[in-house]
């Protein structure tokens, strides 16, 4: 039996994401914010979005939440190959802005899918790997934003998640920085969904291979030391990580703060640049840690987006895995 409290900051945890995606779409490469100023979700952006849509960043997770809950093994080819293919579905059909990274991968599984066939994953995977292996620029947040769902199948099992986080990022991202950020921001979001607390951003350390362990707590310490403006520009990956954990540190808010989940997704967005990949980042993990009841009601009615979901079908997505692979583990 799975606590209420638990269901509900796994609800948090997608939810969280989406509606920090949306609050961050209107201001997307836009001049920053002042501190004082509100951001709200008014639509517009690369999209351009309508008020309360949430954009690629969220569309992508749900490709992999939804993997996740047909699939019991998130690392089998199944679930790889439902995911990639669902990729490839979302950039035809529902895509309205694409990473530059992302795009290409999915361009250049596209064709090659078409001359000679194959496994969408194994392929994508390949052409994430040559990118890296050729020299290119591949560390960009693109798999960061969509990668909390996994936290949702893996309630009990950090290492399995490290894992599955590593795989996930891989489809599109072949440089392992990307999957380090990956790993430790997942192992965030499960801890704080088992636990309610945000002790899992250290604790992830431990899951990274140890040689980079050093370097990833001092781009934490960073983070905690400097105030959030100062990671952007923030499409690296490792800076959007860092700009997500300054706004939650500078804003973290307690039980009894009714803007617990609103302040620090806002001072995300205030971060400047990449605004709703940053929030949607930070979102995943608030949500994750005050749950869905602390998401403002007047977000929850507006956030939606494609294929269709809106707060309510999100929220039972992310109850829907939790209990099928909690189910699993136990
Ligand atoms: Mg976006």
């Amino acid at each position: 039996m799975i606590p209420s409290a638990v269901l509900d900051r796994a609800a948090g945890a997608l939810l969280g994401a989406a509606c920090g995606d949306a609050l961050g779409v209107p201001y997307e490469f836009a001049p920053r914010l002042a501190q004082g100023r509100i951001p709200e979700m008014i639509g517009g952006g690369l999209g351009p979005y309508e008020p309360g849509e949430y954009s690629d960043d969220t569309q992508m997770a749900v490709c992999i939440a939804e993997a996740l809950r047909d699939h019991d093994d998130p690392r089998s080819p199944q679930a790889l190959e439902r995911t990639a293919r669902g990729f490839l579905n979302w950039f035809h059909g529902g895509a309205s802005d694409v990473g530059v990274q992302t795009a290409r991968i999915l361009e250049d599984t596209d064709r090659s899918l078409t001359e000679r066939g194959g496994d969408a994953a194994e392929v994508m995977t390949g052409r994430s790997d040559r990118m890296f292996e050729v020299g290119e620029r591949c560390a960009g947040n693109g798999s960061l934003m969509r990668t909390a769902p996994l936290a949702l199948a893996h309630l009990n099992d950090p290492q399995g998640l490290a894992r599955s986080a590593a795989r996930y990022s891989h489809l599109t991202h072949g440089d392992p920085l990307a999957a380090q950020a990956c790993v430790l921001w997942c192992e965030a979001v499960r801890h704080a969904i088992a636990h309610g607390t945000y002790d899992g951003v250290r604790g992830g350390l431990d899951l990274l291979p140890s040689s980079v362990r050093g370097e990833w707590a001092a781009r934490l310490d960073e983070a905690e030391k400097e105030p959030p403006t100062t990671f952007a520009p923030n499409g690296f990956v490792v800076s959007a990580l860092q700009a997500a954990w300054s706004a939650i540190v500078h804003a973290p808010g307690d039980e009894s703060s009714p803007d617990r989940y609103a302040a620090p997704v806002m001072a995300a967005v205030r971060v400047g640049d990449d605004t709703d990949t940053v929030a949607a980042i930070a979102g995943a993990l608030v949500g994750a840690r005050w749950g869905r009841s602390a998401i403002p009601a007047a977000y929850l009615e507006v956030v939606h987006g494609w294929p269709g979901y809106r707060a309510e079908g999100l929220g039972g997505l992310a109850e829907v895995i939790l209990l099928r692979h909690t189910r699993q583990a136990d």
